[in-house]
């Protein structure tokens, strides 16, 4: 290796599971890391739904990506809204506040994960906020706890039962998670608080247009999970497609072509994915194919075809493979080694190997479903399992210990610890929509 040369710049766009496991496996590398973010935390999206329901802080689950990276000294963090990859000039344009930033790279690894998809119905967003940012999950906090507030306030008995009404659109793992999680809120944690309402009487409804909950892990742990949810007085309703949402409620076409409506004033979508615009980006200058999520699909050693200096991990990239953040920590760090190898001119372009370590998905307190290779787990044993794995990814040590604490007050006792909501979390997103005209602000 030559080592007068000026160091290899690696640039990374994204501080999610993919651009920190990336920055971190090049820790020890003779290189000049470069990671850039349009948010200063690392997101721990999978616990969003716990800031949202009360449990967690989101400093618990966003520590600052440049606290965690401080002590390598080869990495410099960037605040910035990557706008533009430059493949030809080897350049990444970044906004801020205070203007443009253009950073060289020799290597790139773009790691800028997926937003909320309403399939085309992008104005359901202002009634059905989704859950993939700490913006959204406060917001859905402030809607969540505000809905009991205004339950209590309302005289007319139909406009209480629209304030007590949630409905979940989506059955996979969040929305089966955000689903009990609100229904334990109401049942175990208000009760006692309000005067003229019950909050256990809410309904929690979670829809999905399949015919199955939790449809990546197979049948008998849907079939336990959605007995649990039965058991928490979870309504799921399945094969029921949303076909339109407004300010009071949600319109469902159910299998038999049947039209109903449901009246609620706080819906949350879990449903649908599609990834940063950057990979349709990446695929219109590379020539890259594109599918219908908006991934761009890489080669086998995650690389974009014709770039093999850059490569593209975890939600963004197609890769026939699921989107979870295994997905995107081992393949951060295949590019990072891919990219350790040519620096110590070794060969390259092994392919990328995703070693699939399980799913699991809590429905309850206690309880949890899991599918670990041959195991397929469903109750206490799993949610033990849930435990422990979230426990080990939680970044830092305090991050740990206050999230142990607040988990006991949520699943020993009945509290919610973080339960402040303030009326710019409710209100500042549409507030700010008016502002910037139509176009959604970024998250
Ligand atoms: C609510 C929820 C629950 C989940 N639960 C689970 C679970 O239980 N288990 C599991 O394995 N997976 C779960 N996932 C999926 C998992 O979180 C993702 O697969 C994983 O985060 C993907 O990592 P990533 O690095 O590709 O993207 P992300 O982690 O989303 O990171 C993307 C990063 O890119 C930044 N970024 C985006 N656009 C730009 C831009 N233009 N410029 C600069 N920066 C940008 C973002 O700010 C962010 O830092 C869940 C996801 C959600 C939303």
């Amino acid at each position: 290796m030559d080592t007068t040369s000026a160091p290899h710049r690696v640039v990374i766009v994204g501080s999610g599971f993919g651009g920190l496991f990336a920055a971190k496996a090049l820790r020890r590398a003779p290189v000049e890391v470069t990671l850039i973010a349009r948010t200063g935390h690392h997101l721990f999206q999978p616990l969003l739904y716990q800031v949202a329901t009360g449990i967690l802080s989101e400093g618990e689950i966003a520590p600052a990506t440049r606290q965690i990276l401080r002590r390598q000294k080869n990495t410099e963090v960037l605040l910035g809204d990557v706008t533009t990859i430059d493949l030809a000039a080897r350049t990444v344009t970044s906004t801020s506040p205070i203007g443009e930033t253009v950073t060289p790279y020799d290597s790139l690894i773009v790691a800028a994960g997926a937003s909320q998809s309403y399939f085309g119905n992008d104005r359901f967003a202002d009634y059905a906020p989704g859950m993939k940012s700490i913006d959204d999950a406060l917001e859905l906090r402030g809607r969540i706890f505000g809905a009991f507030e205004m339950a209590e306030l309302a005289e007319d008995p139909d406009e209480v039962d629209r304030w007590l009404t949630f409905v979940v659109v989506g059955a996979g793992p969040t929305g089966v998670e955000m689903a009990g999680q609100i229904s334990e809120l109401a049942r175990r944690a208000l009760p006692g608080d309000f005067r003229r309402i019950d909050p256990a009487t809410a309904r929690v409804i979670l829809l999905d247009a399949a015919p199955q909950l939790l449809g990546g892990f197979g049948g008998s742990l849907s079939d336990k999970a959605g007995e649990q949810l039965k058991r928490i007085k979870v309504d799921v309703q399945l094969r029921a497609k949303v076909v339109d949402v407004d300010a009071t409620g949600i319109e469902v076409e159910d299998a038999d072509g049947t039209r109903r409506r449901i009246g609620s004033m706080c819906k949350i979508w879990a449903a649908g994915v599609a990834a940063s615009p950057l990979a349709r980006q990446l695929g219109e200058k590379s020539g890259a194919e594109v599918d219908r999520a908006g991934r761009v699909r890489v080669q086998a050693d995650c690389s974009l075809p014709g770039h093999p200096e850059v490569f593209v991990v975890g939600d963004m990239a197609a890769q026939d493979l699921p989107g979870v953040a295994q997905v995107a920590i081992q393949g951060a760090r295949h590019a990072a080694g891919q990219i350790k190898r040519r620096l110590a001119s070794k060969p390259t372009g092994q392919p990328f190997a995703y070693h699939d370590k399980g799913s699991m998905a809590t429905v309850s307190r206690f309880h949890a479903v899991a599918s670990v290779g041959p195991l397929r787990l469903a109750g206490f044993l799993a949610w033990l399992m849930w435990l422990a794995v979230h426990l080990v990814y939680i970044v830092g040590f305090k991050n740990r210990l206050t999230t142990v604490l607040h988990w006991a007050v949520s699943f020993v006792g009945r509290g919610r610890s973080e339960r402040t909501a303030t009326l710019q979390q409710i209100f500042a997103r549409q507030a700010l929509r008016q502002v910037a005209g139509s176009s959604p602000p970024r998250t």
